[in-house]
This record gives structure tokens, sequence and C-alpha cells, in this order.
């Protein structure tokens, strides 16, 4: 027995997880589990199955018969206490009934076995915590070198995912889902609505949903959810979790105060169209899929008639309420891949890939008549004209891509071709065929 036991802590002393203490002490025991239970929690855990909750009542009410004895048989079964200070902390459960050869000798080796249980999980912990430090410096190199939030997200999702391993892990934005793809819970959509500028983290009742508001600046920009079936969330996760999210929230508005200004540096203030420089490095890049890929490609150049009459007749304010209506209009009947830009004052440029001369003429004829249709309410910035309404027209000129076009090449034809409907009568789509 002696040397048994010799064996025993031996091989207890090179343990250096959950899996290898099992496998020690089956070596000596006729093992089927180790049982402890998870102060943070308050339920019993499967040790030697990665700390799975145990749900079953018998074996919860064998673990808290265990208080004031050593060992129980029930059935088949044996299970042995373990404590640690007097206070009961697991126990072994043992496939067969325990004779008493082997009960004298857990008498001797509980103990052991019990402080090198102990020392697993406070060896884990430590792992884990390390991990979320370095998780958290993760973020923090996220945080200073990226802005795309398309980008930002599934790394913060993944990171989550690895600390709260045991729960689904839900990103929102503006109150919509970013990660991962599907939540089929209404009752998180409903408590994300509960949320404000103000909120701090919400737990249900039953602690089985969490809610981590995502708040930079005074701003509520999402939120982090958490849910499990049968777990409830820990301390210390909760501590992960708020602590995550400030990350994620400053990240986040980082992520949106560059996409603000990007937006800003690449779209007309006024139209909310790419400016010319952005249409010009769209252009390029649109020639250069057609000549590669060859596909269709077709522009269009349009110019407001008679737009300084609009500005001399009801001034300068009106003149841009017309811009800003005519490019909601043009917009309004683009598909999402279309591009449009301001070329000049009150000159777009519209580009329409994967499209033939044919279509981008009723395209064009299409904006036309829309533009003459339309009313646009002048009274709010002229109350003292007599007309509330006023209506202007424009020209068209397209052309398309033919291999081996420049891109100066394709506007400069699609303006000769706006020069032609302006020069035959205005409110009118004219086009060139080739290249001239
Ligand atoms: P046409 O039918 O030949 O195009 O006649 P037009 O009067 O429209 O002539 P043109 O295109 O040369 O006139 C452009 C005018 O657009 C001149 C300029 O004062 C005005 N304009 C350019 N940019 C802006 C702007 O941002 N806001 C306003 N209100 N007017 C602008
Ligand atoms: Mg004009
Ligand atoms: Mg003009």
């Amino acid at each position: 027995m002696i040397d048994n036991l010799k064996q025993l802590f031996s091989f207890l002393d090179n343990a250096y997880n959950a899996q290898s203490i099992v496998s020690v002490i089956e070596e000596v025991f006729p093992l089927s589990a180790i049982y402890i239970y998870d102060q943070t929690t308050a339920s019993l855990r499967d040790f030697s199955k990665s700390w799975m909750f145990i749900k079953s009542k018998d074996l919860t009410d064998i673990f808290n018969s265990l208080e004031t004895k050593k060992y129980i048989i029930k059935g088949t079964k044996s299970y042995y206490a373990l404590f640690n200070n007097n206070k009961i902390i697991g126990m072994l459960e043992f496939k067969e009934k325990l004779h008493e050869k082997l009960l004298e000798f857990l008498e001797i080796s509980s103990f052991c076995i019990s402080l090198k249980i102990q020392n697993i999980i406070l060896t884990e912990r430590m792992q884990k915590n390390i991990e979320f430090h370095d998780s958290m410096k993760n973020i923090a190199k996220i945080i200073e070198t990226q802005y795309e939030i398309s980008y930002i997200v599934p790394i913060i999702g993944e990171m989550i995912d690895k600390f709260v391993s045991d729960h689904l892990v839900y990103i929102f934005i503006d109150n919509k889902l970013v990660w991962p793809n599907a939540c089929k819970d209404e009752k998180i959509f409903e408590l994300i609505k509960c949320l404000n500028n103000k909120s701090e983290y919400i737990l249900t009742p039953d602690k089985k949903i969490g809610l981590f508001p995502l708040i930079s600046e005074n701003k509520l920009l999402g939120c982090i959810v958490t849910k499990s079936t049968d777990n409830v969330l820990s301390e210390k996760e909760i501590e992960y979790l708020e602590q995550l999210s400030n990350q994620t929230a400053t990240t986040i508005n980082r992520a949106n105060v560059y996409a603000e200004i990007l937006k800003h540096a690449t779209l007309d203030a006024l139209t909310g169209f790419y400016n010319r420089r952005q249409l010009q490095e769209r252009l390029k890049q649109e020639v250069s899929s057609a000549k590669r890929q060859k596909r269709n490609l077709c522009a269009i150049m349009t110019d407001i008639d008679f737009f300084k009459s609009v500005n001399d007749t009801y001034g300068h304010a009106t003149g841009d309420l017309v811009l800003k209506t005519v490019s909601k209009i043009i917009k309004h009947q683009l598909r999402d891949y279309d591009i449009a830009g301001r070329y000049g004052g009150e000159e777009f440029v519209i580009l329409l890939p994967f499209t033939k001369l044919e279509e981008a003429k009723m395209v064009s004829e299409r904006l036309r008549k829309a533009v003459e249709n339309t009313k646009i309410d002048i009274s709010k910035i002229n109350p003292d004209k007599p007309n509330k309404f006023i209506n202007v027209t424009i020209s068209l000129g397209v052309y398309e891509y033919q291999n081996g076009d420049y891109e100066k090449t394709l506007i400069r034809n699609a303006d000769k071709a706006l020069y032609i409907a302006k020069e035959t009568g205005r409110n009118k789509v004219a086009s060139i065929e080739s290249s001239m």
C-alpha cells in the first residue's frame, strides 16, 4: 500500500490538467467522474468533462449529503467527499462499491487529490486571466490600427466567445445584429430596446441573458449580449464583459468617426454624390474592370437646363435646393452599384456598369421624365414669391465604353452628347454611338 501511495503521489505531482488528474486517479481507483462545486455559479460541475454543468438532482442531493458523511454508496456506484479546510469542495464518483482497502487508501490520499484539483483550478483560472489580458491588448492594437467595423466586429466576437465559452454571444450595433448571422430570440430584441446611453449592464432575473451596452462619449452605439440555456454568468465573466464592452465601444466609436471623415472627403456635401476627385477614382476602377472583364459600361453626363435663371430669379439658396432635389431624384432612380458624382456646378456624371447603350438611353429618359415631373416646393425659401413650386428640366448625354477607350474619352464623349442635347432643344437625351 505504501508503494501504491508513493506511486499515486508522484503521478499526481506530474498531473498538469483536469484530464491528466483523471487518468492518474483511474490508474489506482475505479473512478468514473470528478464533481466539483463551483462557487461563482453556485452549481455542481463535472471536472472531468470541461466543467460541464450538472443538472441531475440525484447527484446534487448526494453531494449535499456528503457534507456530513465521508462517502455514500448509491446503487452500483459510490461517492467519496473531497474536503478543503473542513469544507466540502467536491466528490469522486466510482463505478463500483468501494471495498475496505480502497476506502483506507482514499482516507489517506483524498486530501492530496483535493489539493491537486484545487491547484489545477487555480492554474486554469490564472491562464484564463493571462489570455484575457492578452486579448485586451489585442483589442487595444485593433483600436489603434483598424477602422473598418466589418473587420473589427468578428475579431471582437470571437474573443468574447472564448471567454464566455458556454454562452452564445451576439453583437448589436444600432439595434441591428452584426455578429453572428442570426439571433432567433425575440426576448433579446425586446431587451435591447430598454437600453439608453446611461445604461449599466442588465441581467435577466434568471441571470441567463446578459446585456452589456456599448457606450462611448455618451452615445449608445449598440450592445453585446450573452445567452445561455443552463449557465449563469459568473462575477468574473461579468467583469470581463464589462471591460470588453468598454473597449469595444471605443473601437466602434473610432471607426464611426473615421467613416464620417472619409465620407466628407469623398462625398459632395450638397448632393451626397461622389465629389469630383472620388468620381475620377471610381471612373478609373470602372474603366479598368470594363476593359479586363469585357463588361459593358455607360457614362451619362447631365446638366440642369437654364439653371442660371433659377439662381437669378429665386436666389442662390433656391438654386441649392433645386440641385439637392435633382440629385435625390437621380439617386432614387439608380441601382445600388451605379455611380453618381458631381462633376461641376450643376453637372453630374453617372456611370452604369453592366449596361449597354440602349439600356443607358432608357435610364436617361427615365431620369429626364422624373425631373420634369417633379414640382419643387420653394415656398419655405421664397415666402414672398407668388409661385410656391417650380419645375426644372435636365439634358443628358450618353456614351458607351468602347474597348480601348481612356477614362477621359468616356467623359468627353458623354459631354459631347450632352452638348448635342442642349443644342437641339434641351430637356432631352442624346447619345454618341462610337468614339469620336
Ligand atoms: P444650360 O441649359 O445651357 O445648362 O444653361 P445654364 O443656365 O444651366 O448654364 P450653365 O450650365 O452654364 O450654368 C451653370 C450655373 O450654375 C452657373 C452657376 O451660377 C450655377 N451654379 C453652379 N454651382 C452651383 C451651386 O452649387 N449652387 C447654385 N445655387 N448654383 C450653382
Ligand atoms: Mg446648365
Ligand atoms: Mg452647367
